[in-house]
């Protein structure tokens, strides 16, 4: 017979089985438990039950683990005894445990402790003999029997309104001895409430509260395991990407008390400032206190420094004299210890390279650790902190880099709602969170009604079934935008993006009635003018007025990101319309301009009358005369953005969307089109039925349109050129890039690079005077990625239009997608919304093959991606291995790729070292 499988791993006494790179088999805690033991921090003896003996239970059930386990679990016991000096479920000087779960990853609150574990009628009288306390020894049995009988025997409130049982005996006895606080309660009293604890227990469950501490050990061992598939653990899995298989580690230790006496504590700290970044270790205690009365929040915690201690009173209106004699620090009433758990700090903090969130206990004195782990932090101290901890020698560059998750840079860039102020306010629903930020205002329906407010000083969220083109202006002065229907690429989404507005889009539950000027979610009516709150890097709506104040940059930021630029491959351009746009952009950062959709500047002041009037016209001539309109507010346009990104690569995109998206579709917007053109209504509704399409997005729209109007393209050409020469002769050396949207065959290209190349002739020839650019295709219909060698061969770079290229893929709407898509991912049908991470395994080989193939072709052609993934650090990570060129997104994006860029370099470099 083979070596049994080894479960249980101790530690104790500056010896352990484990260490910190144990993490998967030992759970987080367990790992840290073992390793501060081999550093020398002081810790109570134990040992860990591994999460392999989790996944265990789950196959062979209760009986046969226990059997598993036994031997090794008692010979865990056996130390814990030797280096305590008691021993387990001895009346006269027992040894008493505590049960806590640790996973992989901390999933704070989500699983079971029970404390105290190894207390009965026996044990409980050794405790206070041997303590000289009674009251604390009775204090610890009726937290034994309440934890116990609410995590082990499943003592719960019944229904959600109810009280936990326990708590219903306490109350009650605290009402007939006329006291306030658990404290009041005397050694008696405590003695009564065990005594009703456990023939509450017996009522409610049919057994007797376990007085054999064996039979307690095993039931809470067991307890911890199946709590890795309670809701709430689920519920937390599912939210973090945690896979069920990981299962959690068992940890069962010796107890400490900060309950002994006045000269015991309990408490939490951290080495470094977890909302600022701030260098200073901080953290809270309770004297005479058991962990969980911190967490309570039934006492008021008291700070742990001096310092901090004197600057908790500043805020909280405590006077100095009250501070000192109601909630002095620990390095006031303790200072040994407070000194001791400086020194662990420092120690910890260095040994881990990381800040420490720690969890410690003072009994009688004596310091003892109970957990450290890397602490949860707000995006800006974890950018200060790994810029900090890289000047001071700590981390070197790449961990920095890694150190900062780059979603969180959006909280850095973006409005925020000051403080805690959203704890207030009711949460009205939750959409998709399609922009990030803050943003607070009154509910506005119409977009032309937003700008009307907005300039009469009021702050609007504009609210809207979906947005169009239309509503562009409208977008741009509300404080936020909030839709019912669209996906993370709506329009709604792509533009508030661009923009840097909060916007949460596809709120399903939302309805908007525009006649009565009013939304109606589950039941409840919003009208005009009512005040909401967005959160768009959560989706969550709330009800009223929430302050919100701007993002503060710190110089840690700019050094981030310039160090990510020594590391990325990857280049960062931007998706910007507007010179605002690009302003915000380039001073992100942003190396140039991968796509301008040249459709948006059409919404522009009064453009929109000259676009009407090309759409209207019947015959070239009249197209023509209107394009001739449109010509010099495009080269302007051009020209500001040319000038913004001076020497840096612009690509400009020549008209995508379907001519449809242009007119005006109600009855009263039709009438001032009418007016305003001088022709009868009439006509114009007759040219929106001519226009309107089955499928709009596979209907005529992107080249197809210069491919039926040439003329659009040689004005578009025109002004391009017209710009790159007009911006030459100020010094600015560009190279505009022209774009030919949604191609599909190799001659297509050909037929628009033709018109593009002739008309830029023209205008060299007029001028007599010449620039370089270069035309380029999108690639964004599976056929063009499919044919990429053919097209390669006129085409002088290829962007990937990743957001068509899905919705092309997947055959599905990228507006529509919305009404099923999340079922999809509920079931597990495709992984996450492919709109938002590249699918890397169908529309990433899609990437791949038209990448490998146009460089076939061309062995430097130059390759970007332009769709929304080219702001999603998954994505980026894919990108970088396809050995593209660059990626664009849109401005606020732009550090969020940059960092992306530099993280994929670094791990695809490690991993070349180890191969
Ligand atoms: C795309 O399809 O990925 C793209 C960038 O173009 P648009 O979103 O304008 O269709
Ligand atoms: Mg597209």
């Amino acid at each position: 017979m083979g070596q049994a499988k080894k479960y249980v791993y101790t530690y104790g006494d500056g010896q352990a089985e484990g260490n910190t790179s144990m993490k998967n088999l030992l759970g987080g805690k367990g790992a840290n438990l073992a390793e501060m033991n081999l550093i020398g921090i002081p810790v109570p003896p134990g040992f860990t039950i591994t999460t392999e003996a989790c996944t265990k239970f789950n196959q062979v059930g209760k009986e046969v683990l226990i059997e598993l386990l036994r031997k090794q679990v008692e010979g865990g016991v056996a130390l814990v005894e030797k280096i305590m000096g008691s021993k387990f479920g001895d009346s006269k000087n027992p040894c008493l445990l505590s049960v806590r779960s640790g996973a992989r990853v901390s999933m704070p609150g989500m699983m079971d402790t029970v404390l105290n574990l190894g207390l009965n009628d026996e044990a409980v009288e050794g405790i206070a003999r041997r303590s000289g306390k009674p009251r604390f020894a009775w204090d610890s049995y009726r937290r034994f029997v309440q934890m116990y009988g609410d995590v082990v025997m499943g003592l719960k409130p019944e229904n959600k309104e109810d009280e936990d049982p326990f708590e219903v005996i306490i109350h009650k006895i605290k009402k007939e001895k006329g006291v306030e606080n658990d404290t009041d309660l005397n050694t008696e009293d405590l003695k009564e409430m065990v005594k009703r604890f456990r023939a509450l227990i017996l009522a409610k469950t049919g057994r007797e509260f376990p007085t054999d501490p064996w039979d307690q050990l095993w039931g809470s061992v067991l307890a911890v395991f199946q709590s890795w598939n309670n809701d709430r653990a689920k519920v937390y899995r599912n939210l973090n990407g945690i896979p069920e298989e990981w299962g959690t580690a068992v940890n069962v230790q010796a107890m400490v008390y900060g309950n002994l006496d006045d000269n015991s504590a309990t408490g939490v700290a951290f080495t470094r400032d977890a909302g600022t970044g701030e260098d200073i270790f901080n953290g809270e205690f309770l004297i005479n206190a058991q962990g969980e009365d911190v967490v309570a929040g039934i006492r008021t915690p008291q700070e742990i420094s001096l310092e901090g201690s004197r600057r908790w009173a500043r805020l909280a209106n405590v006077s100095e004299e009250v501070r000192k004699a109601k909630y002095p620090s620990l390095e006031e009433v303790m200072p040994k210890p407070f000194y001791e758990l400086c020194e662990a700090e420092t120690k910890l903090e260095n040994h881990y390279r990381d800040m420490q969130d720690l969890e410690f206990t003072i009994q009688d004195g004596k310091l003892w650790l109970l957990q450290t782990r890397s602490g949860k932090r707000t995006g800006a101290a974890m950018v200060r902190m790994a810029m900090e901890m890289l000047s001071e020698g700590m981390i070197d560059e790449r961990t920095a880099l890694l150190r900062v998750d780059p979603h969180r840079l959006d909280e850095l860039l973006h409005p925020v709602f000051v403080g805690d102020a959203l704890d207030s306010h009711k949460e009205i629903t939750k959409g998709l969170p399609a922009s990030p930020g803050a943003a607070t205002g009154q509910i506005v329906f119409f977009a032309d009604e937003a700008e009307e407010w907005v300039e009469n000083g009021k702050d609007v969220i504009l609210v809207r079934t979906e947005t169009s083109p239309e509503d562009l202006r409208g977008m741009s002065v509300a404080k936020g935008i909030l839709t019912a229907r669209g996906g993370m690429t709506s329009h709604a989404a792509v533009v508030a993006r661009g923009m840097g507005k909060c916007c949460v889009s596809g709120a399903g539950s939302i309805h908007v009635d525009y006649y009565a000027r009013k939304m109606v979610v589950d039941g409840v009516e919003y009208a005009e003018g009512e005040w909401i709150s967005l959160n768009g890097s959560t989706g969550k709506v709330y009800k009223g007025k929430v302050a919100t104040e701007e993002p503060k940059l710190s110089g840690d930021f700019g050094r981030l990101m310039d160090l990510a630029d020594e590391y990325a491959q990857l280049k960062v351009r931007t998706n910007a319309d507007t010179p605002e746009e690009a302003i915000i952009a380039h001073d992100f950062g942003a190396q140039g301009i991968g796509l301008c959709r040249t459709e948006h500047m059409f919404f522009e002041g009064n453009r929109i009358v000259a676009v009407r009037e090309m759409i209207l016209a019947d015959n070239l001539a009249g197209r023509r005369k209107a394009l001739d309109k449109l010509l010099p507010m495009q080269r302007s346009d051009f020209e500001q953005l040319l000038e913004e990104m001076h020497d840096m690569p612009v690509t400009i995109r020549l008209l995508d969307p379907p001519l449809h998206e242009f007119v005006p579709h109600t009855n009263e917007a039709q009438q001032q089109m009418a007016e305003d053109m001088g022709v009868s209504v009439h006509k114009i509704k007759e040219k929106v039925e001519e226009l309107a399409e089955f499928n709009p997005m596979l209907g005529h729209r992107g080249c197809r349109l210069g491919i039926t109007y040439h003329e659009i393209t040689e004005m578009q050409t025109r002004a391009i050129i017209e710009a790159a020469l007009n911006v030459k002769r100020k010094g600015v050396h560009c190279i505009p890039e022209i774009m030919v949207p949604l191609i599909m065959t190799a001659r297509e290209f050909r037929e628009q690079a033709d018109v593009i190349r002739r008309t830029a002739e023209k205008v060299f020839a007029e001028q007599r005077d010449r620039t370089k650019y270069h035309v380029g295709t999108m690639i964004e219909v599976p056929r063009a990625a499919l044919t990429a060698d053919y097209i390669a061969h006129d085409a002088e770079f290829f962007s990937f239009g990743t957001n068509d290229l899905t919705q092309m893929t997947f055959g599905f709407s990228r507006d529509d997608a919305g009404k099923f898509l999340p079922i999809y991912i509920e079931k597990g049908l495709v992984d996450g919304d492919p709109f938002a991470h590249l699918d890397q395994r169908g529309v990433g080989q899609l990437v791949k093959m038209a990448a490998e193939k146009g460089r076939s072709v061309k062995p430097n052609l130059p390759l970007g991606v332009c769709g929304e993934h080219g702001g999603d650090p998954k994505s980026i990570e894919f990108v970088h291995q396809a050995g593209l060129d660059y990626v664009s997104c849109s401005p606020y994006r732009v550090p969020i790729a940059r960092l992306s860029a530099a993280q994929a370099a670094i791990k695809y470099s490690l991993v070349e070292e180890l191969v």
